[in-house]
């Protein structure tokens, strides 16, 4: 059961690109298999940055290669703990044919999928649990402007996790 706050966007200015990698590794904390993050926002927006602070979080290596899924367009992880992490980017996808040909359903089941430009997917069905997050340049210099919203259980589960985050951080 969600309510409308579970629904309220979150906005967040990442000042810098270690600012978009701390938001990386608190996302890794509340997700879990099945959840989808739907990253959008142009070229250049830190969607593969963010991406990869989530996949080293969570894989344990901060260290770990993690090239933009460009024409690979999914690159699938695992976890030290056997966590699937699927990263996507979709940009160049050329239909809805060619993700069934990569197996991106079965690949991302029990899996915690990164998938930039989410646009080019099939409209979502079912439970999928998902947070749209979409980065964009704000005040000049590496600012960037971060929007959260938090689908399904999703919403409540970022909610409290915000909310714990500030009381921590005081
Ligand atoms: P996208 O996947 O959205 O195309 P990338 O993550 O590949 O974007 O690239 C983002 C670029 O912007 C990188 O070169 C990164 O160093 C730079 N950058 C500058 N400021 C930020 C920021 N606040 N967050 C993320 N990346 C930033
Ligand atoms: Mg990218």
């Amino acid at each position: 059961q969600e309510g409308m706050a579970e629904r309220t966007p979150w906005e967040i200015v990442l000042p810098d690109e270690s600012a978009t990698e701390d938001l990386g590794r608190f996302l890794a904390e509340i997700l879990r298999p099945g959840d989808l993050v739907a990253l959008s926002g142009g070229l250049g927006g830190g969607k593969t940055t963010l991406a990869r602070a989530v996949i080293r979080e969570i894989l344990g290596d901060p260290e770990l290669e993690v090239p933009s899924p460009t024409f690979t367009l999914v690159q699938p992880y695992e976890g030290r703990t056997g966590q699937a992490v699927v990263h996507a980017d979709l940009y160049r996808l050329r239909g809805p044919d060619e993700l069934v040909e990569l197996g991106f359903d079965e690949m991302t089941d029990r899996a915690i999928a990164l998938v930039e430009w989410p646009d080019r997917l099939p409209p979502r069905q079912g439970p999928t649990l998902a947070i749209d997050l979409s980065l964009k340049p704000e005040f000049g210099d590496d600012a960037r402007l971060a929007r959260l919203i938090g689908g399904g259980g999703l919403g409540g589960r970022l909610m409290r996790a915000r909310a714990l985050r500030v009381l921590l951080d005081r």
